[in-house]
This record gives structure tokens, C-alpha cells and sequence, in this order.
């Protein structure tokens, strides 16, 4: 089951709130959903993501899961949810992005154009998963050809290969919700030509990605009905929980496409009309995007897009562009940012914008993180206390940042909904921008 239900729609601009809903619940859009690079977000809990946080929904990476724990050991564990203890909706990524960050394009991949150095894709790359690269691998590298991308493990420097229905295999075999395409993610500075060849890239793979995924939700429904029917002749009373307990943790999954294109604003439309014309359940907004030109990219793609389907736009999480996002268009978000930074100290406020916490001026500054916030860390801590747990590099300083950030961006997003549904996105927007 998943359906995508429009509530409200804002007049003169493509922001409207909705509700997905699918097996494991529903998401009240638009929504930020934190990342759990590892089947974790890191230092929290699901209870503290759920109940602290806000969070309707998270989003692991298949790349991750893939090299470690492995698939096999996500099966045997009954699915992502029940080896993560996570019983809301979950997304994973196709994977792509993580193989594609370092090599192919000579190290010159991030969301934002501007990186150009080896040690600046290694910590691009490190914020698109939240992961640090171990310093034993060997040197990363990928390398893209029509049927699928090969590529070394950060882990160890094993070789591996993503085809279009290896990530499709994989991310059915993880058991999320909803799950992507594998498409082709093209450098940054990546010319007109270059970025044509991705998108027609990833349009190919789209189709190739749509046909696996209808084959093995084909197989999991005919090996439900052959359950139910083996339970039932075995044993009529207990039908019911045969079925829920050995198929009912891998529901057939929702597909969404993604779409390319760079900055270019013909490749943008031409892909999202392309991917949009196909059978997805929804779509990703993807690729890279030239600093203060996100908003304009977006809104280009979702003007395309069929209207009544739910559009994530991937890896962007900075609070003004989560609201320039909405209102071009985007119903759900996903960034690594808001953990990152916390685990290094830095925290969003609504007023001040962002803060150290180990500049010196904290060090005897007993207000909390923001004035303006209910989270449990601004309830109950100051920034004094924080200043203190990062110096002394203890563990809780992570946790008690990671549910302040995640707690401002994840109900920035839910103030927003709440403004589209209200009908004041207009003064929503205004007293954000110029508080
Ligand atoms: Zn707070």
C-alpha cells in the first residue's frame, strides 16, 4: 500500500502539504526525514528519534548496508525495521551517490558546485552518508559504464559493481518503504554535454529499474499467496500469522525516479519529463546544484513533474533551503547536515543562525541552544553545560546537539505545513527570512 493524498496547495507556488501513507504508517508532508547513514541516526536512539526528535521517518544508505552488515544478515534479522528497531516508514538511497562520490569524476562531486580538491570530495562524500572514509582503505574510485558503476569499498578496497538491478535486488532485500532508482549523478562543473549524457543515463536505468522492481514485487505477492494458502492447508487458525511474520516484514517497496540534469534548465525539464512520464510511485530531485540557483532548479523540475505524485529532494537540509524547497515544489528531505555538525558542536538557531559551541564565549553562557526552541535539550540544558561536554569530549555532547538540530529542521518543516495548511506561507516565509 502507498498512496500520496494532497490537503492544501499554496496559491502562485508549487508548495502544497499531503500525506503518504505506507506499510508502516504515514508522513505528513512536507517533512524533513533524518538520515541513519547505518541503520542508526547517529547517538539516538528510536525512541529519542521518535519521541525527542519528531521524526515520522528516516532514511539509511544502501551503500552502507550493503558493504556492512550485508544483505544477508538484514534478511536473517527479519528487514531494516526490525533489526533497527525502527517501526516507521523508512527510505533508502539506490546507493549510487556513495559509489559515484569519489574517482569517476576525478574526485569533484558534492551537492553544492564549488568542490574541487581530493580532501574536499573526501569530506563531501563524508557528508552525504555521515560517515568518516577509514584511513585503511585503499584509494576509492568509480567507474560508470551503460549497465552500472563500479567501485572499491571505503571499508576494506574490495571491488564491487551496482547495476541497475543489483540496487533494485538490494534495496527490496533491506525491506525500506520507499526506495530509488540508481541513477547517474554527473561532477559539478560537468558541461552541457556531460550532463546530457547522465540524464540520458539515468533515464535508461530508470526503465531497467522499473522493470526489476515490478518483477520482484510480482514474486514477493505470488510467494505471499503460496504462503497463505501452504499455511492454511497446514494449519486454517494459524494463517494469519504465518503471513504476517515471514512476508509482512518485506512489503512490496514504492519507487521513486530520479531526476538529473545540473544546472542547465533544459536538461532539468527535459529529465523530469522523461522520468515523469514513467510508472513511479513518486520522484527524486537529485545531482548538484550551483549555490543560490537550488530554489530555481527545483521549482523548473517539479513544474514538470504529474502533480499528484510526492517529490524528495535528496541531500538538502540547510534551513532556507528547506523552505525555498517547499515552495518550489518538494514534499520530503533528507540531509546529513543537521547530525554532522551537532557532532561537531555547531547548532542552528532560529535568531542567531548557526553556533560554535566551543568558542570561548560559551564556555559561562547559561541560556540554552535557542530561546526559541521546546526541544528536550533546550528545556532542560544550557549552552554553558554543552560548551563543557564538547571540551571534554564527552559522548552525551553529540547526543544532546543531534536532538537539537534534528528537532529545529525536522519542525521548521512541520511549522511550514502547518502554514501551507493554515493558508499563511506567504508571513511564514517573510518571518524567517527577515525575523
Ligand atoms: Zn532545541
Amino acid at each position: 500500500m502507498f498512496t500520496f493524498t494532497i490537503t492544501a496547495k499554496v496559491p502562485g507556488t508549487l508548495a502544497r502539504a499531503g500525506i503518504i501513507e505506507t506499510p508502516h504508517g504515514k508522513i505528513e508532508t512536507p517533512a524533513f526525514i533524518p538520515v541513519g547513514t547505518k541503520a542508526t541516526v547517529k547517538s539516538l536512539t528510536p525512541e529519542q528519534l521518535r519521541d525527542l526528535v519528531g521524526a515520522q521517518a528516516t532514511l539509511v544508505n544502501t551503500y552502507h548496508l550493503y558493504l556492512q552488515p550485508g544483505t544477508d544478515i538484514l534478511k536473517k534479522a527479519g528487514g531494516l525495521h526490525k533489526m533497527m528497531n525502527w517501526s516507521g516508514p523508512t527510505f533508502t538511497d539506490s546507493g549510487g551517490f556513495q559509489a559515484f562520490s569519489l574517482g569517476a569524476d576525478h574526485g569533484r562531486r558534492s551537492k553544492i558546485a564549488g568542490a574541487h580538491s581530493r580532501e574536499q570530495a573526501a569530506a563531501d562524500f563524508s557528508r552525504s552518508a555521515d560517515v568518516e572514509i577509514s584511513p585503511n582503505a585503499q584509494t576509492p574510485f568509480a567507474r560508470v559504464d551503460d549497465d552500472g558503476v563500479d567501485f572499491k569499498s571505503v571499508i576494506d578496497g574490495s571491488a564491487h559493481r551496482f547495476t541497475t538491478e543489483t540496487s533494485i535486488d538490494i534495496q527490496h532485500a533491506i525491506g525500506a518503504d520507499i526506495i530509488f532508482v540508481l541513477d547517474e549523478c554527473a561532477a559539478p562543473d560537468a558541461d552541457h554535454a556531460a550532463q546530457k549524457k547522465a540524464i540520458e543515463r539515468t533515464a535508461l536505468w530508470a526503465a531497467r529499474c522499473l522493470v526489476r522492481h515490478q518483477e520482484l514485487k510480482e514474486e514477493k505477492n505470488s510467494r505471499k499467496l503460496s504462503e497463505a494458502a501452504k499455511a492454511a492447508e497446514n494449519e486454517p487458525h494459524r494463517q494469519q500469522t504465518m503471513t504476517a511474520s515471514s512476508v509482512e516484514a518485506f512489503p512490496p517497496s514504492a519507487l521513486y525516479g530520479i531526476v538529473q540534469g545540473g544546472r542547465y534548465e533544459d536538461l532539468r525539464k527535459e529529465s523530469a519529463r522523461t522520468i515523469g512520464a514513467m510508472d513511479f510511485d513518486g520522484f527524486g530531485i537529485g545531482g548538484t546544484f550551483e549555490k543560490g540557483d537550488m530554489a530555481t532548479a527545483v521549482g523548473w523540475v517539479c513544474a514538470e513533474l504529474p502533480e499528484h505524485k510526492p517529490r524528495h529532494l535528496l541531500g538538502i537540509g540547510e534551513p532556507i533551503d528547506l523552505i525555498l524547497g517547499i515552495e518550489n515544489g518538494a514534499d520530503t528531505f533528507d540531509c546529513v547536515a543537521p547530525t554532522r555538525i551537532a557532532r561537531n558542536g555547531s547548532v542552528y538557531t532560529r535568531n542567531q543562525g548557526r553556533l560554535n559551541l566551543l568558542n570561548a564565549q560559551f564556555i559561562e553562557d547559561f541560556s540554552p541552544l535557542d530561546p526559541t526552541c521546546s526541544c528536550y535539550t533546550c528545556t532542560k540544558y544550557t549552552r554553558a553545560y554543552l560548551a563543557h561536554l564538547f571540551r571534554a569530549k564527552e559522548m552525551l555532547a553529540g547526543t544532546l546537539a543531534s536532538i537539537h538540530n534534528l528537532y529545529f529542521v525536522v519542525h521548521l518543516v512541520k511549522q511550514a505545513r502547518q502554514a501551507i495548511i493554515e493558508g499563511k506561507w506567504v508571513e511564514f516565509k517573510n518571518s524567517f527570512i527577515s525575523p
